[in-house]
């Protein structure tokens, strides 16, 4: 649970009540250091609080990852109650695993390089950096890092494993709820959707002081969505903000001055997110304060869907996807948001290796009697490239790209003719890859004609090892029908089937 502190005239129950900034300072840098709890600053200015106490913590080497605050001008701008705003903030604030963050400049040698990030494998590095990040370590050891989409690194022209540089993993291996893309969803979930369109102020934490003295009641809506780094937003929460009904604004202020470089260096994964951005709203994306300001003054141009709540509930991934739809686009993307898978029908032996191997369940291989398929939800993929990667024939591309056409839909990527069990009839599976099958063991000197077994299901292969299926039960001809394929394939000659007793 987070701890309040709070000053001026507001509410709030259970806080810490103190006169002035300075006491709530004091005391909340108290409580993050000597209790090492959380602590959330309450009170006109509280931003303005937060961010002297961050900046001095930093300096100290001490875990300003514990503090977080809330200025009543905020329930205000959001047209939201001010209870409401508050309850969300605690919920946000509590769910951070902010106690197990460390400073930065107090450890340096825990600092992630570009170059450890690129020697190791990520999730090593970024077990380093975070210390407990991590969600799925099986994947990100198991493939080459140089057959990531690399957002991550790309991400950061300086050296990589910052907060942003792990929101942008696709899987989510890296995941560091609070300063990530969880943390961003997380403050989402808990603030939307607001009654009327409105803007979304996705600001660095030290840049919201001073963004709160210059929006004096703008027209419509205004939610600031604190976060640790702008960039921490991807293409898929841009859309769904949309979806909510809320303009996103991606302001670049206040960093700390030590991090200023990461501002001024060249971003391509910025300037990848904001082509594939205006590519799909044809809406320019907003950065410096000063337009925010002159934006909010005007009327959003929002997407927005019906109904946003009941995908809320599902993540932000449905919202976005929303948007697509209700636009009817089809683009092509530079970030990792989704893939339209390619597959070469002719190579492809629907042997499912990709579908076994994908982490989110986006492909399947169907059997039925007479064809087999392979199906795909453009929904769930998330463009990680694992599919290709597993793939033994080499069939599978993973272009980046979006079509609202393939939603909701699972959409056959390959069609073949499947076979049936030589002793009961059962389907098997696409003959494509029993036929690669038995090549193999030709090209290897079996005899793939005496193993009628490879063309029997499960539990007719079973009994057939115990003895209890006899010969005279086996269609041979139709074994040999395949063999023979594949030998005149190969340029060899046909077989004769064993003449029946
Ligand atoms: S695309 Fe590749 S991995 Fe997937 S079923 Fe076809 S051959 Fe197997
Ligand atoms: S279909 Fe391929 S690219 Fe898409 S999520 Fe699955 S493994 Fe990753």
């Amino acid at each position: 649970m987070a701890r309040a502190v709070a000053f001026g005239s507001v509410e709030v129950p259970s806080a810490v009540r103190v006169k002035g900034p300075e006491e709530a300072k004091k005391e909340a840098r108290r409580i993050a250091v000597e209790e090492k709890d959380k602590v959330i600053i309450v009170g006109k200015g509280a931003w303005k609080v937060y961010a002297e106490l961050a900046h001095e913590m930093r300096m100290n080497s001490e875990n300003f990852y514990l503090l977080e605050a809330l200025d009543p001008v905020e329930a205000r701008l959001a047209g939201l109650s001010w209870g409401r705003l508050l309850l969300s903030r605690i919920a946000y604030t509590a769910r951070r695993p902010a106690e197990k963050a460390f400073s930065e400049l107090g450890s340096p040698e825990k600092r992630v390089t570009r170059r450890a990030l690129l020697r190791g494998t990520i999730v090593e590095a970024a077990m380093e950096y975070t210390e407990k990040p991590v969600e799925d370590t099986v994947l990100c050891r198991n493939i080459a890092i140089e057959k990531y989409c690399e957002n991550c690194l790309k991400a950061c022209e300086l050296e990589g494993g910052c907060p942003v540089s792990a929101a942008l993993c696709g899987i989510e291996l890296l995941y560091l709820p609070g300063y990530t893309r969880s943390g961003l969803h997380d403050a989402l979930r808990s603030m939307a959707p607001l009654e009327k369109p409105g803007y979304a102020l996705i600001a660095p934490r030290s840049s919201i002081a001073e963004l709160l003295e210059k929006l004096s009641d703008p027209p419509n809506p205004v939610v600031i969505v604190p976060v640790s780094c702008p960039y921490v937003a991807g293409l898929e929460e841009l859309l769904a903000l949309h979806a909510l009904g809320l303009q996103p604004v991606v302001v670049e202020a206040g960093w700390e001055p030590e991090i200023k470089r990461c501002r001024e260096s060249r971003n391509p994964y910025r300037d990848m997110v904001e082509s594939d951005y205006v590519k799909i709203t044809g809406l320019r994306l907003i950065h410096s304060p000063e337009e925010a300001i002159e934006l909010v003054n005007g009327e959003p141009q929002v997407l927005s869907v019906e109904n946003p709540g009941q995908y809320l509930a599902r993540g932000l991934r449905p919202l976005a996807l929303a948007v697509l739809k209700k636009l009817g686009i089809a683009a092509d993307l530079s970030t990792g948001f989704s893939s339209v898978l390619r597959v070469d029908t002719e190579k492809c032996t629907l042997c499912g290796a990709c579908a076994y191997e994908c982490p989110t369940n986006a492909l399947k291989v169907k059997e039925a009697t007479d064809v087999s398929a392979l199906l795909f939800l453009h929904d769930r993929c998330i463009a990680c490239g694992y599919c290709e990667e597993v793939c033994p024939e080499n069939a599978l591309s993973v272009p980046r790209a979006v079509n609202a056409n393939l939603i909701n839909t699972w959409t056959p990527l390959v069609l073949k003719e499947s076979l049936r069990c030589i002793v009961c009839g059962e389907p098997l599976g696409a003959t494509a890859m029993i036929e690669k099958t038995i090549e193999r063991l030709i090209l290897k000197g079996f005899h793939p004609e005496n193993m009628p077994q490879l063309l029997m299901c499960e539990s007719c292969k079973q009994k057939y090892s115990l003895g209890m299926i006899s010969d005279d039960q086996i269609d041979y001809e139709a074994l040999y029908r395949v063999v023979n394929r594949v030998r005149r394939r190969l340029g060899l000659e046909p077989l004769e089937p064993p003449k029946k007793k």
